[in-house]
């Protein structure tokens, strides 16, 4: 267990650039409040609008990236595309990589390990997706599916494995208002933990992620092995991400 709780903002492709004013409030929320809390947040936003957060000093949060090119860790002729090092470039430290949603329009493992190399070049810190479709969860598939995504995204990166942040994300859970039991997440974040260790000797950071709210965010108090969230509709809004907050910690 970490003592530090990551509440990590995922928007998706979504937000203008007044929309910033959203995570404006969240850092205020952060800087003002009296609750002795150990938190660390961090705002994954679109490529448009990271360049304008990169200028706001913000006191208490980070932003990050929601991907990362395959095709080169620094410059070259790929149109489109945006590489690690001018993520990096941008003062910001996180980006997210293998997201199921990009997983579906075809990023494969060996995208996410080169991927997973490239951010190490630049030393930026990974938040890995992992996750189960419904099938897989029903048929006790998921230890053996997020084992695999994970062994294959660190196959040959073995160095800076302290920078990434595994967030394990039932695919069938994004964005539908499901979440699994907290029996089953309690006894999948310890055979996690295990595993890491036992394989890559590492202690790092586990989250949960798939339709967390405020409404739901109380029954995770309680989950000891889980290191924190990723939030994806509910980021959205100030309110409803610093609602989270507060229950989780009231
Ligand atoms: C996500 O896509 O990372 C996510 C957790 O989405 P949501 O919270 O909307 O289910």
């Amino acid at each position: 267990m970490h003592l530090k709780k990551y509440f990590i903002g995922n928007w998706k492709m979504n937000g203008h650039l007044k929309d910033l004013n959203q995570i404006k409030k969240v850092d205020f929320f952060l800087k003002n409040t009296k609750k002795k809390v150990n938190i660390k947040c961090i705002f994954c936003i679109p490529t448009t609008i990271l360049s304008f957060a990169s200028k706001i000093k913000f006191s208490k949060l980070d932003i990050g990236s929601q991907n990362i090119s395959s095709a080169s860790h620094d410059f070259g002729a790929y149109t489109g595309e945006v590489s690690s090092k001018m993520i990096k470039n941008l003062k910001c430290n996180y980006s997210i990589i293998g997201h199921s949603e990009r997983r579906a329009m075809g990023e494969t493992d060996k995208d996410i390990n080169i991927k997973v190399k490239f951010a190490n070049q630049n030393n930026l810190k990974i938040i890995l997706c992992v996750g189960d479709t419904y099938k897989e969860f029903k048929t006790k598939k998921t230890f053996f599916k997020v084992k695999k995504q994970i062994k294959s995204a660190l196959n040959k990166n073995k160095k800076n494995l302290n920078n990434i942040l595994i967030a394990y994300e039932p695919i069938w859970s994004i964005g539908t208002g499901k979440i699994p039991t907290q029996n089953f997440l309690e006894d999948f974040f310890s055979k996690m933990k295990y595993f890491l260790k036992k394989e890559f000797k590492i202690n790092i950071p586990i989250l949960y992620g798939g339709s967390i709210s405020s409404k739901n965010i109380s029954e995770f108090k309680s989950l000891y092995q889980c290191d924190g969230f990723l939030i994806g509709g509910a980021s959205l809004k100030s309110k409803n991400f610093i609602d989270i907050i507060k229950k989780y910690y009231n």
